[in-house]
């Protein structure tokens, strides 16, 4: 055996033992006579002990150890004379008898320890060396539970998890598709799956009732901090069910998740639920952090034609956060927010402020442009309180300031500790529309994807104003990130083909796209509806992490390369021709 315990299992009860422990030098010491080595393997770290009175010869052979050297090394538990109380082998030690050097190692080109002194590229390059820290570790740890969790609960409500292909057909309307060339099909291409959607709405018919799946997703869209070109949905699907019925089941399962994984009561109360309309017009957001209030208040009686400010007088939105006890503000913390709203990514105008003073009066940045008259009442329709600052943001375009002021909200919500990792709040946002209008195609889209159901009483509006259709879809939003979304779907070819229509594909064009699904719809589809969550966020989420690259083994970096594998990278030229392809220049 090449072990007889872990590194992090011995304890005072097993001191007088013989035992083989097996892992990786984390620290060497050398003190005196004295040689302590630290190994350290998956389960924890314990410390070696080589003491050159008692064998020279073992412990010149300790000497030539070095970081991430794998050993074996036998010994006897021994009670710590000096014991380390930060962790949980700190009362022992094992004094070694035989010390064998499995296998050497470079010196890693950053340290193994919690505070890394490497850098994200050399990290990521080196990622199989920094899986081996602890905190990297956990989080792989913890996805595993969340896993497992995630399947114990589905398979207690009767859910089958069912493989789909990962080599399936291009989806028009969603994001852009990873293609595949195929080597049996000359000039035809693979596209690798967005999401399973249209086969788990398959599966539906197929009378499996209740189907989910862990499965990966591929998406080639510009990255940011919570997205991959790969990652991981929980994706659900369920017959004859309306959007209750989903909600509550996956409500069960979220409270169960945070119970076992998260060890977090969300209480016996249901979520929350807001219409898209409420939490656009409140917090300016879709997603909204309701760890938190500090909401919107529109301004427009207030603001607009009330003074002479010709900014509020030609706005077609006006809206004002209240940042509790924070009218102390310097003019420097002023004009970072104000710089703030300013960036591009946000692009704001700029920014009013006004602070209620201590005897109460409203003071602002535009005050020459109204009387105190108009600033009190501002102060009163912001609900503001002596010692509070109100933040204001307008503009012609009323949902593009909204969303500016969230940004603002989100800022003054870290800036005040009002975002605690520890803390969650959930809540589903629903009636979302159905459609947006995209600039770039010139006409609507579906904002979730074509196959969401109409709200059944919006569906004569299909022909007379689509723009106002709202959806029977849902997101499960936590602490201000979607972690789930899905919705009813249509299970009616006809109104499935009036959708495809709307959306500005002809017949011909819809039945050479989706004819596979609504040729299916012919042969009796339940009603059917289900959702997925994206696996790497709620992970993160539980973890505490800032980006959910932290918790998938091996990821890709913002340019949606792995620096390890080197990948993407040129292939042969031999594997183009076989697949008939040809690559030019770029110019
Ligand atoms: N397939 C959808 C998505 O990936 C989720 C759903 O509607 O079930 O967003």
């Amino acid at each position: 055996m090449y072990r007889t315990k872990s590194c992090g299992e011995l304890r005072l009860s097993n001191v007088g033992e013989n035992v083989t422990l097996a892992g990786w030098v984390q620290k060497v010491r050398k003190m005196g006579g004295m040689i302590f080595v630290d190994l350290r393997d998956r389960y924890g770290i314990t410390q070696l002990v080589f003491n050159e009175e008692n064998d020279k010869a073992l412990c010149d052979k300790a000497n030539t150890l070095g970081r991430e050297y794998v050993i074996q090394a036998k010994g006897v538990v021994n009670k710590r004379y000096n014991n380390n109380s930060k962790i949980p082998t700190g009362d022992i030690e094992i004094i070694v008898s035989e010390l064998n050097i499995l296998n050497k190692s470079e010196v890693p080109p950053f340290t193994i320890e919690e505070n890394t002194d490497g850098g994200d590229d050399i990290r990521m390059k080196y990622r199989y060396l920094d899986l081996r820290r602890s905190n990297v570790r956990a989080n792989l740890e913890l996805r595993h539970k969340f896993c497992l969790a995630v399947r114990h609960f589905l398979d207690s409500k009767g859910f089958l998890e069912i493989e789909t292909p990962v080599l399936v057909g291009s989806t028009p309307e969603g994001a852009r598709d990873f293609i595949v060339p195929s080597r049996m099909n000359p000039g035809q291409f693979y596209a690798l799956p967005q999401s399973p959607q249209t086969l788990k709405q398959l599966l539906m018919v197929a009378g499996m009732d209740k189907y989910f799946q862990i499965v990966k997703c591929f998406r080639d869209e510009d990255l940011r901090a919570d997205r991959q070109p790969e990652f991981t949905q929980i994706d659900c699907e369920m017959s004859f069910v309306e959007q209750n019925d989903i909600i509550n089941t996956f409500e069960e399962m979220t409270k169960y998740l945070f119970k076992e994984v998260r060890h977090y009561d969300l209480g016996d109360e249901p979520f929350l639920r807001m219409s898209w309309h409420e939490a656009m017009r409140r917090f300016g957001s879709d997603k909204p952090d309701m760890r938190f209030g500090m909401e919107f208040v529109e301004l427009m009686d207030v603001l607009k034609g009330t003074g002479d400010f010709a900014v509020f007088n030609n706005a077609t939105y006006i809206g004002g956060i209240c940042a509790k006890g924070c009218a102390s503000y310097t003019r420097k913390q002023l004009d970072e927010l104000t710089d703030f709203v300013k960036t591009p990514q946000i692009g704001a105008k700029g920014l009013v402020y006004a602070r209620v003073m201590e005897d109460g009066t409203v003071k602002s940045s535009v005050d020459k442009f109204y009387t105190p008259e108009v600033l009190t009442k501002l102060g009163e329709a912001m609900n503001a309180e002596v010692g509070d600052l109100i933040l204001i943001l307008s503009g012609d375009d009323a949902m593009k300031t909204r969303k500016q002021l969230c940004e603002l909200r989100l800022l003054m919500g870290d800036r005040l500790g009002l975002r605690d990792k520890n803390k969650f709040a959930l809540l589903w946002v629903v009636d979302f529309p159905m459609f947006e209008w995209s600039d770039e195609e010139q006409r609507l889209m579906a904002m979730h994807h074509p196959f969401t159901a109409p709200k059944p009483s919006d569906i004569p509006l299909l022909d007379t104003d689509p723009a106002n259709v709202l959806a029977d879809a849902y997101d499960m939003v936590c602490n201000g990130v979607e972690v789930g979304g899905g919705s009813i779907r249509i299970h009616d070819a006809v109104l499935q083909a009036k959708i495809f229509e709307v959306l500005g594909f002809t017949p011909e064009k819809a039945q050479e796209q989706f004819g596979f699904l609504m040729n299916a719809f012919k042969y009796g589809a339940p009603p059917h509806g289900g959702l997925a969550y994206g696996l790497d966020r709620w992970v993160s989420l539980f973890a505490g992490l800032d980006s959910i690259r932290d918790c998938i083994a091996f990821p890709k970096n913002n340019s949606g390369r792995d620096v390890m594998l080197e990948a993407p990278s040129e292939v042969d030229i031999k594997q183009l021709d076989e697949l008939h392809l040809k690559v030019e220049q770029s110019k």
